[in-house]
């Protein structure tokens, strides 16, 4: 059968005044209809580039994008800006951080959200009200009829990012893309956005990537974890393997330095050390500078060599040490320190 979502290969790269920025070096990812996964890296790690290309936010920009992202069967890649119309926010919705950004300050929540949903159905302005009211309440949004007349700065950080929700989520997306959705938002209101993202998810049936560098975030909601660095995917695994059976040195460093995983003290161990420049890519492993097992691997190989994804079923992961990932046990955590 069709995957839902099969991206293999992607690459972005930017030409810039100082060279070309390698933002994605080679992202395969597979998702099928209802999966909750988290894309997860530091800044810079290319997860908001490969959620950008998705949505074909950068068609028509300097960037130039090779590989494929075959959705429902189609390649989303070589499509034009008018051909990825159709798709983006009616077969694809968007969550992003600042609701703010995506919201035009001048008109109304509720105008907006009725207006996402017209671009996509033929309805009469009053039926895209009616049914930007009923969404306003589906997201918890107390008093809709009044609300759906206030404007983006009248609302919380919290009941914004709500409105945010209920105009991504109108036209039903097959597949939600949420980036950073909570970073601003203070802990309690963060857990209520997750939980009705989740709700409506399971309403709805859609598949739900979030986008973070927070990985309590997707331990939390999510099925499977995606970690990239460098613009590559370094670990995909099953949340529980990511945990108990984590393969990839970095995931190691990223899991450690979880609030949950600090020291009797209250320390974190933060990965030394800082991501590869995307302008001029080592020719070895792009976390080579930062592994504190590269030594283990012999002949300099780490240095010398580019690793590939390995392993087999959902846990993959692209490290030399871990090329036997599934047959052995993978190398301990005491061993990245
Ligand atoms: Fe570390 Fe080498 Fe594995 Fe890269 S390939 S993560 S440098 S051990």
């Amino acid at each position: 059968a069709t995957p839902f979502l099969d991206i293999r290969d992607l690459r972005v790269d930017f030409p810039t005044d100082d060279g070309v920025v390698h933002a994605v070096n080679g992202m395969d990812l597979r998702l099928e209809r209802g999966d909750t996964i988290g894309i997860v890296g530091e800044s810079g790690s290319g997860k908001t580039v490969t959620s950008q290309t998705l949505m074909g936010l950068l068609k028509g920009s300097s960037a130039r994008v090779t590989g494929q992202i075959l959705f429902e069967g189609t390649d989303l890649v070589p499509l034009t800006e008018n051909e990825m119309r159709p798709y983006r926010g009616r077969k694809i919705g968007m969550i992003f951080q600042d609701p703010l950004s995506a919201m035009h300050p001048y008109y109304t929540v509720g105008t907006q959200i009725a207006e996402a949903y017209r671009v996509h159905n033929r309805v009469s302005a009053k039926a895209a009200k009616a049914q930007a009211i009923d969404m306003l309440a589906r997201v918890g949004i107390p008093d809709p009829v009044s609300r759906y007349d206030a404007h983006p700065h009248e609302f919380s950080g919290g009941m914004r990012q709500r409105a945010m929700i209920a105009m991504a989520l109108i036209c039903e997306p097959e597949l939600l893309i949420a980036d950073e959705p909570t970073t601003a938002l203070d802990v309690t209101v963060q857990a209520q956005i997750l939980d009705l993202i989740s709700s409506l998810q399971q309403e709805t049936g859609s598949a739900v990537v979030y986008v973070t560098h927070d990985l309590g975030v997707v331990a939390e909601v999510c099925q499977r974890v995606v970690v990239m660095y460098g613009g590559q995917c370094v670990e995909q695994a099953e949340m529980e393997d990511a945990f108990l059976r984590t393969a990839h040195p970095y995931t190691k460093g990223l899991l450690a330095s979880m609030p949950s995983m600090a020291d009797e003290a209250g320390r974190l161990t933060p990965i030394p050390g800082f991501p590869p420049s995307l302008l001029d890519l080592p020719q070895g492993c792009l976390f080579a500078d930062r592994c504190p097992v590269a030594h283990l691997v012999p002949g300099n190989r780490c240095r010398t060599e580019r690793p590939v994804l390995h392993g087999a079923g959902s846990h993959r992961s692209r490290c030399h040490l871990s090329e036997d990932l599934g047959a052995s046990e993978s190398i301990t955590m005491e061993a990245a320190r």
